[in-house]
C-alpha cells in the first residue's frame, strides 16, 4: 500500500527487464517491452484527452493488449472498467451507461455488438484491437461456437471513427508526465460483480485496495521466487480474481504469464505441457476439466506446484485427484469482487483443512454476524453472515448509496455468505444467504447436497437448486453432468443421496444435462436453472 499500482510494473521492468512477462500462443513480451508498450499506449490515450478519473471500458479476452490497456489506463489515473466480452447487448449497455465510460477498447470480433449499443451510451472513443495485432490467428479458431451466435464479424467497419489500437501504440512516444495519484482515495478500477445473484453492481476499488490484495496474496506463497515463476493465465482478467492473482501478482513478482484467450481444455493442456507453469490459479470447474480429460495421462502437468482455487466451493474429490495427478498443491481460497477479491486461503504449506476456505489473509479481520439482525456476533462455531474488514475492501458501489449502506456497515463488509468459523480461524462457507432453500419447513444448504453428489463416481458436475413446486412451494432439484461414457439413472443418484443425507435434504428431482450454464470464471449459474424452471411452469 501507499503506491499506485503502476509502480509494480516500473519496478519489474527495472529489475527484470529481459524476463518474459507474457507468452501468448507462442508470442513473447519481456517486462521492458511490456512497460514500453504501456507507456506508449498511455500517451495515445492521453492524446485522446483521457485524464485522471475518466472511466475506460476494456472489453477483451486474456491477451497482451488487455494488460497494456489496463496498466496504461491506471498509469493516467483513469479508471479501468473491465467488461466481459461475452456480455450480450443489454448487459454491455448497462455497464457503459452506469459507469459513464466515454472510451471503450474492444476486440474486433465484438464490433457488431459494440456498435449496436453505442448510441445509447456516453462512449465517444472506440479503440479496436485484434488478436492478430500480436499474432496472425483467425478469430474463429479462438471463438468457434460463439462467433456466429453473438454476431461476431472479422471485419471492422470502416469510417466509423474507430481508432486502431496498434496505431495508437505506434505513433506515440512513451508517456513521461507525472500524474498525482492518492492510492488511498483514487479509484483504479470499477469492477462489476459477477451478477450471479442478480443485478451487477460496480465495486469501487482504489489503487490501495488492489495493491494491498496482491501483496496479501503474495504472502500465501512464501517460497515464490521473484522472476522465477510461470503463472498459467486461464482465469479471465476482466474478472477481479484473475486480475489480482494472475495479472497483478505476475507484475508484482516479475513472473511470466502464459495467456490463453479462453478455457479450451485441449489447448490448455498443450500449453501447460509446453510452457510448464509453476502456478495455476483457477476455479473448481477448471480443475474438474483437467482431471476428467480422457487423455490426461498423455500430458505433462507435473510442473504445477501451487494452485489457489476460488469463486466457488472446491469439492474434496477434485482436490485429491488434481494433487495426485500433478504432484503439486491445490488449496481453496475465497473472495468477492468487493474485496479485490481475496480475503481467505488455506496455506500451501502447513495446516490446511479440506472443505474450508482457510484462514484470513494478513491484515484481514473477520466476524461472523447474526443472520437476522446483523448486529451481534454468533458464538464460535455457529452459522452467521461472514463479515470482513481490511485494506482490500472497496469504497462502495458506484452510484448505489443504498446498496453501499447495506453492504458496508460500521466499517465491515457484509458478504452475503453464510459461514462458520472454528477456534483456529478456519472458516467454512455454508452457502450464500440467497441460495438457501426452504423446503417443507427445513433450511437446506444446496452446497452440502452438492458435496455428496460429487462423491458419486459417475458424477462430473452437480448443482442443486430450490425450484418452484406447485405443492410444496419449493423443492430440491439436482442438475447433473456425468463423466464421459457414463450412464446413470435418477433413481441411482437418489438412492446414493438417501444413504448419505437426511431425508429432507435428498433432491426430489434429478435432471441430466450435457453441460451447465456458467459464468466466465466457471461459476455454475444456479439462477438461470431456477429461471428456466419458472418459465416452464408459467
Ligand atoms: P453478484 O454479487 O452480482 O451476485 P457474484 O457473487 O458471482 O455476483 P463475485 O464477486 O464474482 O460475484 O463472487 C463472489 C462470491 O463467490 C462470494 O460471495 C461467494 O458466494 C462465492 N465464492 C467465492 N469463493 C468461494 C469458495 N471458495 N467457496 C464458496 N463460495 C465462494
Amino acid at each position: 500500500p501507499g503506491v499506485p499500482l503502476y509502480h509494480f510494473l516500473e519496478q519489474a521492468s527495472a529489475k527484470h527487464p529481459s524476463s518474459l512477462a507474457t507468452i501468448f500462443m507462442g508470442n513473447k513480451l519481456t517486462f521492458a517491452q511490456l512497460k514500453d508498450k504501456v507507456d506508449r499506449f498511455a500517451a495515445g490515450l492521453h492524446s485522446l484527452g483521457i485524464k485522471k478519473g475518466d472511466r475506460v471500458a476494456i472489453m477483451l479476452p486474456n491477451c497482451p493488449q488487455t494488460i497494456i490497456s489496463y496498466y496504461a489506463v491506471i498509469r493516467l489515473g483513469a479508471i479501468a472498467v473491465m467488461t466481459n466480452p461475452l456480455y450480450m447487448e443489454r448487459e454491455l449497455s448497462h455497464q457503459l451507461k452506469d459507469s459513464g465510460a466515454e472510451t471503450i477498447i474492444f476486440l474486433d470480433a465484438l464490433s457488431a455488438k459494440v456498435l449496436n449499443v453505442l448510441p445509447q451510451t456516453p462512449v465517444k472513443n472506440m479503440i479496436v484491437t485484434g488478436i492478430q495485432d500480436f499474432l496472425p490467428l483467425p478469430l474463429n479458431l479462438l471463438y468457434p461456437m460463439k462467433a456466429k451466435k453473438q454476431g461476431m464479424s472479422l471485419e471492422v467497419p470502416q469510417n466509423q471513427g474507430i481508432i486502431k489500437f496498434k496505431e495508437l501504440l505506434q505513433k506515440n512516444a512513451p508517456f513521461t508526465q507525472t500524474v498525482a495519484i492518492n492510492p488511498a482515495t483514487d479509484l483504479a478500477l470499477l469492477q462489476y460483480t459477477g451478477g450471479t445473484t442478480g443485478l451487477s453492481k460496480g465495486a469501487m476499488l482504489t489503487h490501495e485496495n488492489l495493491v494491498a490484495n496482491v501483496v496479501q496474496v503474495r504472502s500465501w506463497l512464501p517460497d515464490c521466487q521473484e522472476g522465477g515463476e510461470r503463472i498459467f493465465g486461464a482465469l479471465p482478467f476482466f474478472h477481479v480474481f484473475g486480475m489480482t492473482v494472475i495479472m497483478n501478482f505476475a507484475v508484482l513478482t516479475c513472473s511470466t504469464m502464459i495467456l490463453v484467450p479462453r478455457f479450451e481444455i485441449d489447448t490448455v493442456l498443450k500449453q501447460i505441457s509446453k510452457y510448464k507453469p509453476t502456478l495455476f490459479p483457477g476455479a473448481p470447474t477448471m480443475y474438474v476439466a483437467v482431471i476428467s480429460h480422457p487423455d490426461i495421462k498423455k500430458y505433462d502437468i507435473s510442473s504445477i506446484k501451487a494452485c489457489i482455487s476460488g469463486a466457488a466451493p472446491l469439492p474434496v474429490e477434485v482436490q485429491d485427484k488434481f494433487e495426485s495427478l500433478t504432484g503439486g498443491k491445490l488449496v481453496e481460497g475465497y473472495g468477492l469482487t468487493e474485496s479485490s477479491p481475496v480475503t481467505h486461503s488455506n496455506p500451501i504449506y502447513g495446516e490446511r483443512v479440506f472443505g474450508s476456505i482457510g484462514q484470513p489473509l494478513p491484515n484481514t479481520n473477520v466476524k461472523i454476524m447474526d443472520l437476522e439482525t446483523g448486529t451481534t456476533e454468533v458464538p464460535l462455531g455457529e452459522v452467521g453472515e461472514l463479515c470482513i474488514q481490511g485494506p482490500q475492501v472497496m469504497k462502495g458501489y458506484w452510484n448505489m448509496p443504498d446498496e453501499t449502506n447495506q453492504t458496508l456497515r460500521n466499517g465491515w463488509l457484509f458478504t452475503g455468505d453464510m459461514a462458520r468459523m472454528d477456534e483456529k480461524g478456519f472458516t467454512y462457507i455454508v452457502d450464500r444467504k440467497k441460495d438457501m432453500v426452504i423446503a417443507g419447513g427445513y433450511n437446506i444448504y444446496p452446497r452440502e447436497v452438492e458435496e455428496v453428489l460429487y462423491e458419486h463416481p459417475k458424477v462430473k458436475e452437480a448443482v442443486v437448486a430450490g425450484v418452484p413446486d406447485p405443492y410444496r412451494g419449493e423443492t430440491l432439484k439436482a442438475y447433473i453432468v456425468l463423466k464421459q461414457d457414463q450412464q446413470a439413472t435418477e433413481d441411482e443418484l437418489i438412492q446414493f443421496c438417501n444413504k448419505n443425507l437426511a431425508k429432507y435434504k435428498v433432491p426430489k428431482k434429478i435432471e441430466f444435462r450435457p453441460e451447465l450454464p456458467k459464468t466466465m470464471v466457471g461459476k455454475i449459474l444456479r439462477r438461470i436453472l431456477v429461471e428456466e424452471e419458472k418459465a416452464k411452469m408459467s
